[in-house]
């Protein structure tokens, strides 16, 4: 990955020096080896820092809202999943294409540094010899940027092993009373922390529904009911949105599957409204399932 954070760097100072970005959104190493950090370089001197390597995970294209109402010239690192995440927020219309340059790289999966930590810390057990990927990184179908100016790293193959939706197509095996006593039981230990909403790219509204208070629409009780419907309506929010990052449940610090609503979400759009993944494909103007109306659309559901 030597190469890949050299050329990375490379491509950076050469954008900077020749003024053709203000910014750019990659990583920086910090003091442990796990520690692998989003970074904002400013200068050409700054660019110098930027790395990537196997703790490279956190998707960086969240960054880029706090960008949406300047003008900078934006250069980005992005892995597979980072730039769908970029393709969404570009058919949101939070960003115009032209003041992206990205620079794609094919991702040979990441690391998950959550884990490193809490071996780390001894509060974890390792698990095998340590060089295990990230959870979501066996379930990658796009490892490779969809999106890019410029592309570096080789084309890397699908990571996926198993059957895609393996988990979702056991859970649609349940009857109604288990799935809704499964679903009871795993969402009552969310202790509503939100840090699976800060790091989804796909939150993107500028006034979350679940902040507002006149009126409050979702109530801030720690209890299964509340619970329940943060977790229904942030589902609903994400059909036709996500783009399979995995960053959501890979941050909850409870374990919660939040995978497992995300892909049944993931599923059913691709039935009725499909084929489609999220993110995929840019077409500048194409408007995604779900974010646009006709007035043929079907109602007997209403
Ligand atoms: S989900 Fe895919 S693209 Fe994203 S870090 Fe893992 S392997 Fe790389
Ligand atoms: S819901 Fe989770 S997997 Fe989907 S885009 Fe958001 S953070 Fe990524
Ligand atoms: S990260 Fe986990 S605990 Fe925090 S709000 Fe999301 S589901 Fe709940």
């Amino acid at each position: 990955m030597k190469d890949i954070s050299n050329k990375i760097r490379e491509i950076a100072q050469t954008l900077f020096k020749e003024k053709k970005i203000d910014v750019f959104l990659g990583w920086e190493k910090g003091a442990l080896d796990f520690q692998t950090v989003p970074f904002i370089a400013r200068s050409e001197a700054d660019a110098r820092k930027l790395v990537f390597d196997e703790y490279s995970i956190h998707n960086l294209a969240t960054l880029l809202l706090k960008f949406r109402d300047g003008s900078e010239k934006i250069g980005i690192a992005a892995k597979g999943c980072d730039s769908r995440s970029i393709v969404r927020l570009l058919e949101d219309k939070q960003f115009a294409r032209e003041r992206l340059h990205i620079i794609g790289v094919g991702c040979p999966g990441m690391k998950d540094p959550l884990q490193a930590i809490g071996m780390y810390s001894g509060l974890k057990k390792q698990q095998g010899d340590g060089n295990a990927l990230a959870a979501k990184c066996y379930e990658c179908v796009q490892p490779n940027p969809v999106i890019y100016d410029d592309l570096v790293g080789s084309q890397q193959p699908s990571r996926l092993t198993g059957e895609r939706f393996a988990r979702v197509n056991a859970m649609e095996q349940m009857n109604a009373d288990e799935r809704y006593r499964f679903f009871e039981d795993t969402l009552s230990k969310c202790i509503r922390c939100y840090a699976c909403r800060q790091v989804c790219p796909a939150c993107n509204c500028r006034t979350c529904i679940f902040d507002e208070m006149k009126p409050q629409w979702v109530g801030r009780e720690n209890s299964p009911e509340d619970n329940m419907m943060y977790h229904l309506v942030k589902a609903s929010h994400m059909a036709g949105r996500c783009v399979e990052c995995g960053e959501c449940e890979r941050v909850c610090p409870v374990n919660i599957p939040l995978m497992l609503l995300n892909q049944k979400l993931i599923k059913d759009v691709n039935t009725f409204f499909g084929p489609y993944e999220a993110g995929m494909n840019y077409v500048e103007g194409a408007k995604p399932p779900l974010s646009s109306y006709s007035e043929k659309d079907p109602d007997d559901f209403i």
